[in-house]
This record gives structure tokens, sequence and C-alpha cells, in this order.
């Protein structure tokens, strides 16, 4: 399913700036935080106002056509998200983000957690950062 229609069955208009964000996000080769996706658009003529930004990222996070990536060298930024559970490794030297699958993987560690915590476990996060190959053989 494509990601204007993922839109309109959850009963969200093709809009402009969803558009062209999500047109942004496909070409970029990095995360990118809401001020570079507003100065990049502003640099293509869209002025679309930082808030709005915000907003059209926030209703694509929603609907896990985009994700956020955390870096700790930078901002939070936000790339294109295909659907299902996964997560993503960062390049320490390039910032680069890829995605893993994540199907079952912290099983194990959500048992031993709840066990000694008592905790009920929902939800988890989880990245993981290395060096990608690319940079390895640099
Ligand atoms: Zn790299
Ligand atoms: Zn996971």
């Amino acid at each position: 399913m494509s990601w204007q229609e993922i839109l309109s069955i959850n009963g969200y208009r093709v809009t402009q700036p969803r558009v062209r964000i999500m047109e942004l996000l496909s070409g970029a080769g990095l995360p990118l935080t809401p001020q570079q996706i507003h100065a990049q658009l502003l640099a293509q003529g869209c002025d679309l106002g930082l808030v709005s930004v915000y907003r059209t990222l926030d209703l694509l996070a929603q609907l896990e056509l985009v994700a956020i990536v955390y870096d700790p060298e930078r901002n939070p930024g936000y790339v294109i998200s295909s659907a299902g559970h996964h997560h993503h490794i960062v390049c320490q030297q390039c910032h680069q983000a890829l995605e893993f699958s994540g199907s079952d993987d912290i099983d194990e560690l959500i048992q031993r957690v709840e066990a000694e915590t008592a905790f009920q476990v929902r939800d988890h996060l989880l990245q993981l950062y290395g060096i990608c190959p690319g940079c390895q053989s640099k």
C-alpha cells in the first residue's frame, strides 16, 4: 500500500505539505530534523511554517509513515518508515540510518525485566549504533 493510500484509508487528505515532506524525506540520504525540513522546503520555494512541519511530522509518525531516529551527536531526525515492527541502526560516522527487522527481537530481555521488576512491559524503544560498510572501508 502506498503512503497516499494509508493517509486516505485513515481519513486524511493527500495535501501539499504532506506530499512535500514525504518527497523530501524519500530523497534524503540522512535523517532530517524538523528545522532542516523547514529550511529545505523554504529553499525550494515552499514556505510551510515550522509549526505546520511539526504537525505534519506528528501525523505521519502516528500513521507510521515516518520514524524518528535518535543520534547522540545530533537532534532527533525523521526518516521514511516501512510498515511493521522494525528499528534503526545508525552510523556513528556518516549518520545514515538503516532499518532492520525487529520481530521477537528482545522477548527474552522483556521476560527477564518483567520477572525482575513486576512491571508489565508494553512497548520498547531500540536503536543500534555502529559503523556502516562504507565508513569501514575508508
Ligand atoms: Zn557511515
Ligand atoms: Zn523491537
